[in-house]
């Protein structure tokens, strides 16, 4: 998997959740389906007038989530911008020409309360439940650096065993300290949970 890969999937995925957070620091959710692709840019519509708009505008954080039907759960995180209001129409006219729908909610000059956000700068979760181990992988695009994820085994283990014997996806192997494959993953905490000296913790 590559970050390239997980953009193309969401485009086939088409209609994506778009989370972004309010004044009041609360989730705001919503489903957009007018994206454009531009190689990893995200180009995406909305009406200035929205709360979408104004908390993007405000805040500008977003996270998008889309699912397969491979049962791949793909997340990006970010900060979207708003594109500069030389480049608006040309990235709306691209995006109207791809999706004809758009006409019809916004006909004729009304579409120029339309304006267009970028997302250029991102991280990407990949999480596949349909592999045995699952796999999550993560990637960093533009400028963005993946932060770490999940559980670690810390130098307090006694290499016991029992986390081994508790993980739902068998992905700890023996070692001083044990070791967890963090490609693999379901970061449920059951290990954690069971390790008699709390041994391992949340990254
Ligand atoms: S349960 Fe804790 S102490 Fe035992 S092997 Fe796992 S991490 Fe080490
Ligand atoms: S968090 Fe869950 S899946 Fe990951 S190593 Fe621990 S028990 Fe296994």
């Amino acid at each position: 998997m590559d970050a390239l890969t997980c953009i193309k999937k969401l485009g086939y995925v088409g209609v994506l959740d778009f989370a972004t957070v309010d004044a009041d620091g609360a989730p705001q959710v919503r489903n957009i389906s007018a994206i454009h692709y531009e190689n990893t840019d995200i180009y995406f519509l909305t009406a200035r007038g929205k709360y979408f708009a104004e908390q993007l505008r405000r805040d500008g954080r977003v996270q998008i989530l889309g699912y397969t039907r491979y049962k791949e759960t793909i997340r990006v995180s970010g900060r979207a911008v708003e594109v500069p209001e030389d480049e608006q129409r040309k990235w709306r006219d691209v995006l109207y020409a791809e999706q004809p729908y758009l006409e019809n909610v916004y006909p004729g000059e009304t579409k120029n309360i339309d304006t267009m956000f970028v997302l250029r700068d991102y991280t990407i979760e990949y999480f596949c439940l349909s592999t045995r181990p699952i796999t999550r992988e993560y990637f960093a695009v533009g400028s963005a650096t993946v932060k770490p994820k999940g559980y670690v085994i810390t130098e307090r283990c006694i290499g016991c065993g029992t986390c081994q014997g508790v993980c739902p996806q068998q992905v700890i192997a023996e070692g001083t300290p044990y070791v967890i494959d963090a490609n693999h993953c379901l970061q449920c905490g059951n290990c954690a949970e069971h390790c008699p000296v709390e041994a391992i913790e949340r990254c």
